[in-house]
């Protein structure tokens, strides 16, 4: 078993720099997910630690051991790839096989004739085909080792491709988007299974994917990367209610993250579309920030409410055990969205004038870079509202009236 570090890694294609200057420690034993958007260098990340790209500088170590020198077989890693990859003139079983074969036995005892008269082959080739039988048996695959990829299904040629990354035992498994190819319901299946595999194997897992849901549901930590660097490693519950930088709020999270307009005015209080709140940290005054909330990080109140963003409901969402409230709140260029609970909270009706109403501790503050800005644990950048007039802090009371 082993632990992945990456130092500082930089890889260009022509004059395209594609990462720029990542590191990264991964635990040994520990499922890391990759996530970002398309093009931001995961799977470059991913080819990297397979020796399957070789980067421009720095360092690539598995255990404790710089792997830079190393060719892909000697890195004792095994991919997983969003096509699979299997052999489609070979069963399943002979996809099993493969790996063992290529591992254990030498090219003489390969061949068809010599292999069948070379000392100790019989044993050997014994042996593998009992530990692929045994793989096939833990993914409930045993009754396919006949067939061929052609007459499988998506989530039965996934399983044979995480079967044949499986049988030599390898310290580090790469998976890229392996679950890419499959309907929404079996991906949501499939996600329980590695999720489960990982927990039974116990090694080292980096997983590659853009789909946010995937990351956050298995995962130990997630590394959001974007154009090349990774903006945060954290746990999934970390990761989405801490960001540390707005791209990194904005991609987790669905719905998304709102994201609202402010201004600091005597470096302790932002005014923001007509109310104020008070920071944590003070800051320099005149400088624009940005807000984020996320949709349960607000209330919803009528008539007689001055302090929120204001708008009328432009759309209502009912999904069942909660309801999404689309208000149009001038000064923001998308739509707000808050989201309520219908078995405790009074559902606005549609055009209704409504104030969303930030709950103190679950707003986020972003510079005009983009960092936050605020930082005092858990999302308490903001501590409350601000009196427009006295320039004093409300007491809790008088806005929870
Ligand atoms: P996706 O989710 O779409 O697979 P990704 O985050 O995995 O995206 P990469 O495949 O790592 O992204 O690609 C990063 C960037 O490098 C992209 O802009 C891609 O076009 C470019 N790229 C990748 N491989 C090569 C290559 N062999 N030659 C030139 N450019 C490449």
């Amino acid at each position: 078993m082993a632990g992945v570090k990456l130092k500082e890694i930089t890889k260009a294609f022509g004059s395209v720099e594609v990462i720029k200057g990542v590191s990264l420690d991964v635990a040994d034993g520990e499922f890391l997910t990759l996530v970002g958007p398309s093009g931001c260098g995961k799977t470059t990340l991913l080819r990297i630690i397979a020796g399957l790209e070789r980067e421009d500088e720095g360092e690539v170590l598995i255990g404790d051991q710089a792997v830079m020198a190393l060719a892909p077989k000697q890195r004792d890693v095994a991919m997983v790839f969003q096509t699979y990859a299997l052999y489609p003139h070979m069963t399943v079983l002979g996809n099993l096989r493969v790996p063992l074969e290529m591992r254990r036995l030498n090219v003489l005892q390969r061949l068809p004739l010599l292999g069948r008269v070379w000392p100790g082959t019989k044993a050997i080739r014994e042996q593998i085909q009992l530990d692929a039988e045994d793989v096939a048996k833990s993914l409930e695959i045993a009754h396919l080792l006949s067939r061929r990829p052609i007459q499988l299904s998506g989530g039965q040629r996934q399983r044979v491709a995480v079967g044949r990354a499986l049988v030599r035992h390898p310290q580090v498994f790469l998976m890229d988007e392996p679950l890419s190819n499959l309907d929404a319901n079996l991906r949501t299946q499939m996600r329980a299974e590695i999720a489960q595999l990982h927990r039974r194997l116990g090694v080292t897992f980096i997983y590659v994917t853009h789909d946010q849901a995937e990351a956050m549901t298995m995962s130990d930590r997630v590394a959001l990367v974007m154009s090349g660097n990774i903006l945060q490693v954290a746990p999934p519950g970390e990761i989405y209610a801490d960001p540390r930088h707005i791209d990194v709020a904005e991609f987790i999270g669905n719905p998304k993250i709102n994201i609202l307009p402010g201004r600091v005015m005597n470096g302790i209080a932002i005014e923001t579309l007509g109310f104020r709140l008070e920071l944590a940290t003070s800051l320099a005054p005149q400088t624009e920030v940005r807000l984020g909330v996320r949709p349960e990080g607000m209330t919803v109140h009528g008539e007689g409410e001055t302090r929120g963003w204001s708008g009328r409901v432009g759309h209502v969402e009912n999904l069942g055990s909660e309801v999404l409230l689309y208000v149009d709140v001038e000064g923001v260029g998308r739509q707000v969205i808050a989201k309520l609970d219908p078995e405790r909270d009074a559902i606005p009706s549609l055009r209704q004038w409504v104030y969303l109403r930030p709950i103190p501790g679950r707003v986020m503050v972003f510079g005009e870079d983009g960092a936050r800005v605020s930082v005092i644990g858990r999302s308490d950048d903001i501590r409350g509202f601000v009196d427009p007039i006295t320039g004093r802090r409300l007491q809790q009371a008088s806005w929870d009236a």
